[in-house]
């Protein structure tokens, strides 16, 4: 087989999952804001003109017309493209990790994998950016997701049930306990509800062992964007956007005297991270992943 027919499943595959990005995009904006999925259509949110097909093409659209509304010259954000950019890029490397389009035996399962890993690996970027801007991480997505996490477990060839039932229960009870213990210390919750069921939405895909690895992971990247994001306040004088100071969290939650002693702190959304830290995993590590739940289980064990 000439190597043609694969390089056009590996565009294929990308294009589908930048489609999938643009319509992340859709839930991204709209289901924090209590907004239907489905109507209207994508339009302008300036002109409010709908957004003709043609104008719609993942990445390629916002290329063409230089980042505007083709009808009022309005700017869109590059966020949208960036967001259908980076799913494109997700879904290609998915493709070429789980399916093997020459070996017929396994076609089948290795199809049900890429589809199963495709819901864990969007519903985390929809996650992801739907925290970064509201502080929040919807339970419309995390809920349903822990579900067919879990249920991929039992029902796809290979995979085995009990690491990821198990890595559900530990990551959602490891950070309610962490909130618990925070409350009782700070008065102040460090972790919410969302971040807990998104430990679990993790641990239903990947497994127990690998929640050692995602943690760490993610409180060491969340560590430098803190620095970083510092560092930027300070020299420049603007805030970097992804920190909130507590007078923004309050009036965001309007509960000023919760943080009224803890005005000089930053917050930042941790669910993020703990994304990034699932991404990293999945993709990459295999090796670190078992010599961190290696290392653990010998030291609880000594
Ligand atoms: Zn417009």
């Amino acid at each position: 087989m000439s190597t043609a027919p694969f390089i056009l499943l590996q565009v294929f595959a990308f294009l589908w999952a930048a489609s999938l990005g643009s319509f992340l995009n859709v839930v991204i904006y709209r289901l924090p804001l209590g907004m239907s999925l489905s109507r209207p259509g994508s339009r302008c949110s300036s002109c409010l003109t709908p957004i003709r097909w043609f104008d719609n093409v993942p990445v390629l659209s916002w290329w063409v017309l230089r980042g505007r509304c083709r009808a009022c010259g309005a700017r869109f954000s590059p966020r949208y493209m960036l967001i259908e950019l980076v799913c494109g890029v997700l879904g290609l490397a998915l493709w070429r990790s789980t399916v093997d389009p020459l070996d017929p035996d396994t076609f089948t399962t290795m199809m049900a994998l890429w589809i199963w890993l495709q819901i864990f690996v969007f519903s985390l970027v929809a996650i992801a950016f739907i925290d970064l801007e509201h502080t929040f991480i919807p339970e419309e997505i995390s809920i349903p997701v822990i579900i067919l996490g879990l249920a991929g477990g039992f029902f796809i060839p290979g995979l085995d049930p009990l690491p990821q039932v198990l890595g559900a229960l530990v990551g959602g009870g490891f950070l309610l306990a962490v909130t618990g213990v925070g409350w009782l210390i700070y008065r102040r919750e460090a972790m919410g509800l969302g971040d807990a069921m998104l430990l679990a939405l993790i641990g239903a895909f990947l497994g127990v062992a690998a929640l050692p690895f995602v943690l760490v992971a993610a409180a060491c990247q969340a560590m430098v964007a803190v620095i970083v994001a510092r560092l930027y306040q300070r020299a420049t004088g603007r805030s970097a956007g992804l920190t909130l100071t507590t007078e923004e969290l309050d009036a965001r939650f309007g509960d000023t005297e919760r943080h009224a002693d803890l005005a000089s702190h930053t917050v930042i959304p941790f669910g993020p991270f703990l994304a990034l830290g699932a991404l990293e995993a999945l993709f990459f590590g295999h090796d670190l992943i078992w010599r961190l739940a290696d290392a653990l289980v010998a030291l609880v064990v000594a």
